[in-house]
């Protein structure tokens, strides 16, 4: 039996109780799974600026070097 500190709501609590270790519960088992997913597959925040990006793209169609 030991006293550990949960690392995603820094509740206090002891082994023995846990299902979820090494977190206090299966409720912050899943929070923490889902901080990973998050940083793996990026933040939708960001895919939805490159979509505006790619809905006016920049003129490439004229070649400087054409002339
Ligand atoms: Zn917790």
């Amino acid at each position: 039996m030991s006293i550990i500190v949960c690392s995603v709501c820094e509740r206090v609590f002891d082994t023995a109780t846990s299902t979820a270790m090494p977190f206090c519960s299966e409720r912050c088992k899943t929070i923490d799974l889902g901080r990973w997913l998050g940083e793996k597959y990026s933040v939708p925040y960001e895919r939805t600026e490159d979509d505006e990006e790619e809905d006016s793209p920049p003129p490439r169609g004229r070649t400087s070097g054409e002339d």
